[in-house]
């Protein structure tokens, strides 16, 4: 296949090391061309301009924003100033309002357009191993099939408006900070008790929580491994205000999401922009009495004050 990604990023480096080492024709374009430059040495093309990376069967945009998208799509020498009939491929975690004018405006130009939010991190993205949910015209779904099979090891559809795939794709992003911080109070609340962290985890992964997100996430809680950022707290803000955005509009409130907020800022504020998002524990550590000395690791098995349990 011919395939143009935008967007070399931590995520779109990734997915075009995983399409390249499968022999896929790549045209790549970044905002800062010099990141292209060990794919480049690796076989693929450097395009002058967005629209450049079009001619070929897909375009895949993975970048940090709304506002990102925007600039490639509808900038100077934006995708759809493109004489190429590439399908769009939407892969940034994105705004609902956002990826329906997307949409509105592909259609009115003639071309195809589709979005494709992923879970994953980099390193599942570099093994083709993304769990891709997928929105768009059934036809142009059906074409992008041999794509997604590349880099996912399952699509969902969710239907044939685009929008409704990043709805989905920040759902998920919802459901999984609130999982990080239930499971930061409650392993405050253990630690308190005497119970360890680490027997905490093993206890309720063991049991009622086998899943993924408590199992990869209680880890990196327990060994408070906040960096290198996985998922940099800054993007999962922006996912949290993507649904502010969504929650205002649809008239549903949702108040753990203010919690979310409000200790991703605390992590960003307290820890720098690097942080993991995972972070958020230490916003729960801190009101409990639990924080550092210093920077210094503190006990998880110290029952600090459990006089007074
Ligand atoms: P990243 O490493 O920060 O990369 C961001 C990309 O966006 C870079 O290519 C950057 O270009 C580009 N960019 C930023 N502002 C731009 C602008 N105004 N105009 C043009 N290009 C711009 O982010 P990432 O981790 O790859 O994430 C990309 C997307 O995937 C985000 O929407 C994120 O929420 C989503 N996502 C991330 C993960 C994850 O674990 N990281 C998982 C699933 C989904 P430069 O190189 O020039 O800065």
């Amino acid at each position: 296949m011919d395939i143009g990604v935008i967007g070399l990023g931590h995520m779109g480096s990734a997915i075009a090391r995983n399409l390249l080492s499968a022999g896929h024709r790549l045209t790549l374009w970044n905002r800062s061309p010099e990141k292209a430059r060990p794919l480049v040495d690796a076989g693929a093309a450097l395009a002058e301009h967005p629209a450049d990376a079009a001619d070929g069967d897909f375009v895949i945009t993975m970048l940090a924003d709304d506002r990102a998208v925007d600039a490639v799509v509808r900038g100077d020498g934006g995708l759809l100033s493109s004489a190429g009939g590439a399908v769009h491929v939407s892969m940034s975690t994105i705004g609902t309002p956002f990826a329906a004018r997307l949409a509105r405006a592909h259609a009115e130009a003639g071309r195809r357009f589709v979005s494709a939010p992923v879970f994953g991190r980099p390193d599942i993205a570099l093994s083709g191993g993304l769990f891709i949910a997928a929105a768009g015209p059934p036809a142009d779904l059906a074409a992008c099939q041999p794509l997604f099979e590349e880099i996912g090891r399952r699509v969902f559809i969710v239907g044939a408006a685009p929008e409704t795939a990043n709805l989905v794709k920040l759902c998920g992003n919802f459901m999984m900070l609130s999982a990080i911080e239930a499971m930061a109070e409650a392993m405050a609340l253990a630690e308190r008790g005497g119970v360890a962290p680490a027997t905490l985890l093993d206890i309720l992964t063991g049991t009622q929580f086998d899943a993924p997100v408590y199992r990869n996430y209680g880890a990196i809680l327990v060994e408070r491994r906040f960096r290198p950022a996985g998922f940099p707290a800054p993007l999962a803000l922006k996912d949290m205000d993507l649904v502010d955005d969504a929650a205002g509009a649809a008239r549903v409130p949702m108040p753990v999401l203010g919690i979310l907020r409000d200790h991703l800022l605390t992590a960003i504020a307290r820890d720098g922009e690097d942080v993991d998002c995972t972070a958020i524990a230490e916003s729960v550590a801190a009101a409990a009495g639990m924080a550092d000395e210093a920077g210094a690791p503190r006990s998880r098995n110290a029952p600090a004050r459990l006089a007074a349990v």
